[in-house]
């Protein structure tokens, strides 16, 4: 009998969803599970990191990895299963384009810790605990990994063969994937594992769009009574939709949520916050200097939201220090 081949699945910084994604795959897991020899999956199953190292360099078919990277421990982590994989799957937003824990490079590890050990309303911390690398407890060490200032994409720390989107990606584009390393009928390296096209090309509210969209103001969501078939651009809402490569099924739209981005941008896009920008200049109906800012300051975060899945990945990358102190 042939060996099957052996597969990964590994956390970074991550919510979970994406191994959620996984245990959604319901039955079909079962389907990944006949063809494929799971080898490491700590959130479900007790394999160590001293089994990870002692197996064979290029000896797992492919490793899945969710995750933005912001920890020592994950860069060592990546970089192993970069070598004792033949191929590397970056899975989901956060791996991708370093996703909502990205945002974090709005801040540095400084503000995060004080934001986070110090000043929130619910803390309760006297003596200004804080997590420490080295810790003495009764002579012995105990170590915490590195936190750095700064959270990258999975590609920014190793090499990334192929890429599935989304913030999960869904049971589909998961299933396709697996069936074409099995089969081997994989795309060019470096692929985006989702058609090559805006969300606003597949959105059933497309044709709702006026020939010319203009918008005086911008409302969130809970503020007006969102009609369900009109888009939401032409209601005013930021939708990411003219920004965001498809694939996922419009699964926000569907549910009367505009689209936040998380599949990222098309192959033809360098900036999704960027390109977003563009979109809604395009359709501010004035030239006013003064209307336009008012219009403008309605938009709550701003960067946050255009940049909501993409900022490590995108051109700007993080706030700059000196802006931060
Ligand atoms: S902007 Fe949003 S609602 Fe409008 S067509 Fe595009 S994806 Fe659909
Ligand atoms: S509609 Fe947008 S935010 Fe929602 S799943 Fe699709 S790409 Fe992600």
């Amino acid at each position: 009998m042939s060996e099957k081949p052996k597969v990964a699945f590994y956390w970074c910084s991550s919510c979970g969803g994406c191994e959620e994604s996984i245990i959604d795959l319901a039955e079909d897991i079962l389907k990944v599970v006949e063809a494929v020899d799971i080898v490491f999956w700590p959130v479900a199953i007790d394999i160590k990191r001293k089994d990870v190292e002692a197996m064979e360099d290029g000896s797992i078919a492919v490793t899945f990895i969710n995750g933005a990277i912001r920890l020592s421990e994950q860069e060592e982590m990546v970089q192993m299963l970069r070598r004792k994989s033949g191929l590397i799957v970056a899975h989901g937003s956060c791996s991708h384009l370093g996703g909502i824990p990205g945002l974090g490079n709005f801040w540095n590890k400084e503000t995060i810790f004080n934001r986070s050990y110090h000043t929130t309303p619910s803390t309760e911390n006297p003596d200004g605990v804080v997590p420490l690398e080295k810790t003495e407890v009764d002579g012995k060490e105990l170590t915490l990994p590195a936190f750095w200032d700064t959270v990258k994409t999975l590609d920014q720390v190793i090499d990334v063969d192929y890429y599935l989107p989304g913030c999960a990606p869904p049971r589909d584009l998961i299933m396709n994937a697996l069936g074409a390393i099995l089969e081997d009928k994989l795309p060019p390296k470096g692929a985006v594992l989702s058609p090559n096209k805006s969300l606003c090309d597949d959105c059933a509210r497309n044709e709702s769009k006026p020939e010319k969209m203009e918008i005086h103001e911008i409302k969130r969501p809970w503020e007006i009574l969102m009609d369900d078939e009109i888009c939401f651009l032409a209601q005013g809402i930021i939708c990411m939709g003219p920004a965001t490569r498809t694939g996922c099924g419009e699964r926000c739209i569907i549910g009367n949520m505009p689209c936040r981005g998380c599949f990222g941008p098309t192959d033809q896009v360098y900036d999704q916050g960027a390109k977003f920008l563009a979109a809604l200049a395009s359709i501010i109906d004035t030239n006013d200097e003064k209307e336009i800012e008012k219009i403008v300051d309605t938009i709550v975060d701003p960067a946050g939201t255009f940049y909501r899945f993409s900022l490590p990945s995108s051109i700007l990358r993080r706030k700059r220090m000196e802006a931060i102190k």
